[in-house]
């Protein structure tokens, strides 16, 4: 046999005055594979692979034989995007035998899947009378012809679909977290994936230099945030530490870079190269289980990535088609940041938890998104339609769907229900300058779950109140780090200067748990979220804190000042927490014309402590994601426990109840925040609870608005009041007071 470079070197010169005839690339890969048969079958409309030329068949089969998608070998290969290689083609159960085609005497056969932009475009097939099992080289050739011959199948007039809206290949979904409620369909981008802009080189020579030399960028690349990223001669962070080194050990892997040269011995470009060699490391990953080596791989890929984007130069990284759906295996908040940046109009992380550092983001961001859909990185290509559906997280509990390729069908009813979202919202719309209040005049005040300084725009797009919770460690954990006290100062000021009258709660760093900085040290803890987290750490490292404290009391620059902690456990904790601040108001000037210290409530134990929490805080916010996560036991990132424990539990509500009342007779300002919040039907049952302020995601504020406005609130009172006597041992009362809701046509 001629060696795959050989077959190459003739396919360039062949190429080289544009797309070659079909039939030319057939006899000419048949003769340099020494097969019997080579057959190369275009995608026609309808999802039908038609036989477009061939070496070896009888010839009065091109144009007639004709196989669907998912039909045959070939059918097969088209459908799942993947290589077949078969000593025993005959005998394989998706066999399907065309007389016209004169295919008998031959046993073995390799058909490789030819895409372009994640579509199958056609499929190249080749057999031999011998049982074989084809060498692993062969295949590779045959897939980097197969990468060559999108533009003659093309040219000869094969359709991937796209123009049809129709995937060619298989439909699949996932199932993950809703991490942002809402829907969106649009082309797969992959983080971390760059197409190769050149496949074939002439000069193997010069390729290999050439990767030599984005080899030395890469590892340069790597140092230099190894360097940024942990302080110099810092003991502190050997973990982190620990983690880049063996990053950089991975880059220097003489494994797979060997594998990269030989490609480009075979004949590839240097980015053709590392694309190849890093589709064979994902295939790899489908089938391994240890989660170890799993995990070597997926750095190894994410190198590949690098690689890539290093070869490429100081070329613009490739524009994002419109509405693009990010899919990313795991995805740091800078990351999501430039994304954003680039126009995405959705996330699908595959290894990601509600909780996680993705779900704060891109909350804070108002990107719909889903986590822990696993296997999704496999399945994909950069091009294929996506459906992300979170929007369940409206109704049932956060469980979400994302569909790769979805049937026309499917996606139409995706289309119409996007639609209808929007007219929904149109008609919200209408709501934003009034107040907000429940039909019987009743006002609740409605205000914003904020991270960024480029979410303040949102004050004014919702008609918010004010802003009810502002987490300050969401720009630390986009930024990688804790900022300096001047720089947090601009930040806090930045956030009142756009607030203006209207009020804003800051609360102190809420980091730990799985909210960790880079560098950080993560402490060994076998349940984090209950670990050195938050105030925690806060009066354990009173300098940080402090430093905060000055940040914020620098930023009210004389105006109005309300700050809170998160996760008080005791009234001795927030006592300290107090003592720092007021320690702090005593060195900075100009004052703040009024400064409110209040509390988080989160952590159950803190019922048991309300005569004197009373006493001390200037205002309680109630955060249902963590205080159901501890009032239950139910870890609030765990997706098999997601949806398992209601907010509209009678446990739940009796302690809202009993807390808006102790509030209200201590005239403590109540609110409440959490992402339930933003969900009419919690939001309405909260106001009947006596609570007058809800604070939520963007998101949330005008479908509350529109619920509130239609609910007669002593009515729905006397339910709440009934419902809670008579159904003290259900688990929720979800099923009544939204039956109720139906009834009085509240939109729910
Ligand atoms: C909460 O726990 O409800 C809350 C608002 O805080 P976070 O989600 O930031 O933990
Ligand atoms: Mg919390």
């Amino acid at each position: 046999m001629s060696t795959p470079r050989h077959l190459l070197a003739r396919l360039r010169s062949l190429m080289a005055r544009g797309p070659a005839p079909l039939p030319e690339i057939a006899r000419l890969v048949a003769a340099e594979l020494v097969a019997e048969v080579c057959s190369i079958y275009a995608m026609r409309p309808g999802d039908m692979l038609e036989l477009a030329a061939t070496e070896g068949l009888r010839p009065e089969a091109v144009g007639r034989t004709r196989l669907r998608v998912g039909e045959g070998i070939v059918g097969l290969v088209a459908a799942t995007a993947h290589p077949l290689n078969l000593p025993d083609a005959q005998n394989h159960p998706d066999f399907a035998y065309r007389p016209e085609t004169g295919e008998e005497p031959y046993a073995s056969m390799v058909a490789v899947p030819v895409r372009r932009a994640g579509r199958t475009l056609g499929v190249l097939a080749v057999q031999n009378r011998a049982p074989r099992l084809y060498e692993t080289d062969e295949i590779e050739a045959l897939e980097t012809v197969a990468m060559l011959l999108v533009e003659p199948l093309a040219a000869a007039g094969a359709s991937d679909g796209a123009e049809e809206g129709v995937g060619a290949t298989l439909p699949r979904r996932f199932n993950g977290s809703v991490l942002v409620a809402g829907l969106a369909i649009g082309p797969a981008v992959l983080a971390g994936a760059h197409a190769p802009r050149r496949l074939l080189a002439d000069d193997p020579a010069t390729e290999l230099a050439r990767l030599a030399h984005a080899v030395e960028d890469m590892r340069r690349g790597l140092d230099e945030m190894i360097t940024d990223r942990l302080p110099a001669g810092s003991k502190a962070t050997p973990e982190a530490r620990d983690v880049l080194e063996a990053y950089r050990l991975v880059a220097a892997d003489p494994g797979w870079l060997r594998r990269v040269g030989e490609a480009i011995r075979g004949g590839l470009s240097a980015e053709a190269a590392v694309h190849r060699v890093a589709g064979e490391l994902r295939d790899r990953m489908r089938r391994i289980v240890d989660p170890y080596l799993r995990e070597r791989l997926a750095d190894l890929e994410d190198m590949a990535g690098r690689l890539l984007a290093a070869l490429n130069g100081d070329c613009e990284p490739d524009p994002v088609p419109k509405g693009a759906i990010l899919l990313a295996r795991r995805l740091g908040p800078a990351e999501l940041l430039d994304w954003h940046g680039r126009g995405i109009s959705g996330v699908v992380v595959a290894e990601a938890s509600p909780a996680g550092h993705a779900a704060i983001l891109a909350r804070a961001l108002g990107i719909p998104a889903i986590g822990g859909a696993r296997g999704i990185m496999e399945a994909a290509e950069a091009g294929d339609e996506v459906i992300l559906d979170a929007e369940d997280a409206q109704h049932a509990g956060p469980s979400g769907q994302v569909i790769l390729r979805p049937e026309q069908e499917v996606k139409l009813f995706y289309q119409r229900a996007i639609q209808a979202r929007s007219e929904r919202r149109a008609g919200w719309a209408a709501l934003r300058s009034l107040p907000s209040a429940t039909r019987d005049g009743t006002r609740v005040r409605l205000m914003l779950n904020v991270g960024l300084a480029l979410e303040l725009a949102q004050l004014e797009a919702t008609g918010a109140e004010g802003i009810g919770l502002f987490r300050t460690e969401i720009a630390m954990l986009a930024r990688g780090a804790i900022a300096e006290v001047q720089e947090q100062a601009a930040v806090y000021g930045r956030v009142l200067d756009e607030a203006g009258e209207r009020p804003v709660l800051f609360r102190t760093l809420d980091l730990g748990g799985d909210k960790l900085l880079p560098g950080s040290p993560a402490p060994e803890e076998e349940n984090p979220a209950m670990g050195w987290r938050a105030l925690r750490i806060g009066l354990d490292r009173p300098a940080l804190l402090r430093r905060q404290l000055r940040a914020l009391l620098l930023a009210a620059a004389g105006r109005p000042l309300s700050v809170m902690f998160p996760l008080v456990a005791t009234v001795t904790e927030f006592c300290a927490a107090r003592a720092l601040l007021l320690a702090e108001a005593e060195r900075v000037r100009p004052a703040p014309e009024s400064l409110r210290i209040g509390t988080m409530l989160e952590v159950p134990a803190l019922m048991w402590q309300l005569p004197e929490l009373l006493r001390l805080a200037d205002f309680i916010s109630v955060g249902t994601n963590d205080l159901m996560q501890f009032l239950f036991a139910a870890d609030r990132g765990s997706p098999a426990l997601a949806g398992r424990y209601d907010v509209l539990s009678p446990a739940m509500l009796s302690l809202l109840a009993h807390l808006a009342e102790q509030a209200h007779e201590a005239g403590v300002p109540l609110s409440v925040c959490g992402e339930a919040v933003a969900r009419p039907l919690e939001a309405i049952t909260l106001a009947g609870l006596g609570i007058s302020a809800l604070s939520m995601p963007a998101s949330g504020i005008l479908p509350v608005k529109a619920a509130l406005a239609a609910v007669d609130l002593p009515a729905f009172r006397e339910l709440l009041t009934a419902l809670r006597r008579t159904g003290a041992a259900e688990s929720s009362l979800r099923e009544p007071i939204a039956a109720w809701a139906r009834e009085h046509d509240v939109p729910v």
